[in-house]
């Protein structure tokens, strides 16, 4: 599993009076399955995409590993990304739009065929290899979309809110299969629906772009206040006991 460290992270873009992330410090390591929560506009999605590569911050490190990538361009790192804004090619069918990064890369027909069968299994569209991206539903679309980045080798892949399109029963079996399909390799996940995070390695709470809590979900229901308004929210009273 990787290790990522955001050293002192700040950001704060151009047109915006105020900065959206101010000195992130976190190191995660050992966990196969990171979630970033917060109320919008706290800095998920920027945070994701300093991660990325795709935004730079103004101050701060990020490091893989160890090594300090923060100048490298997003296709430098082994990071690879489901954003919510995707792009599928709507002329190819769905085969074709998971096997396209691995055709660029000249890899061999038998060879394409078996992982694009690997990732129609992970997400759950046996049998819509023919179908084209129109020809989908909203939430078919987004497991299209994560089958696509999925199917690139990475150390670490993040997923901007990408499973929110999904209905909840889809959300929690895409996630159990990406934990036994994918188990030593980081993936990181900003969620909205606490109730599908609660098995989480490690939960990091963003609030006004600061880190206000990491831990599991009992550690900052106990001990995270942001944490805890968020669940009080959305959950049970069953549910948070
Ligand atoms: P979240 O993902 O938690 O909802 P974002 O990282 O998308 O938060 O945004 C955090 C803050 O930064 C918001 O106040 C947003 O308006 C601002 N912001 C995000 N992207 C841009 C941008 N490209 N230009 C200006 N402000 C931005």
């Amino acid at each position: 599993m990787a290790t990522l460290t955001l050293k002192n992270i700040s950001k704060q873009y151009k047109n915006d009076d105020h900065a959206t992330l101010r000195s992130i410090d976190l190191t995660v390591t050992d966990d196969d399955f990171l979630v970033l929560l917060g109320p919008s506009g706290c800095g998920k999605t920027t945070t994701l995409r300093i991660i990325a590569g795709l935004e730079q911050p103004d101050s701060g490190h990020v490091f893989l590993d160890g090594k300090d990538v923060t100048s490298l361009e997003p296709n430098q790192r082994n990071v690879n990304t489901v954003f919510q804004n995707y792009a599928l090619f709507p002329h190819m069918n769905v085969a074709d739009n998971i096997g396209y990064g691995l055709k660029l890369k000249k890899t061999s027909k038998a060879e394409i065929s078996r992982r694009v069968k690997e990732m129609l299994e992970l997400v759950q569209l046996p049998g819509f290899e023919r179908r084209k991206p129109s020809e989908l539903s909203g939430g078919q679309r987004q497991r299209l979309a994560i089958a696509r980045v999925l199917i690139r080798k990475a150390e670490i892949y993040v997923f901007d809110d990408s499973f929110s399109a999904l209905d909840f029963s889809t959300d929690a079996k895409l996630r159990r299969a990406l934990r036994e399909k994918m188990p030593n390799i980081t993936k990181i996940i900003v969620a909205q629906r606490v109730g599908t995070i609660i098995d989480a390695n490690r939960i990091i709470v963003l609030d006004e772009g600061k880190v206000a809590g990491i831990g599991t979900h009992r550690e900052l229901l106990e001990n995270c206040t942001v944490y805890r308004e968020i669940a009080q929210s959305q959950l049970s009273k069953e549910e948070l006991a």
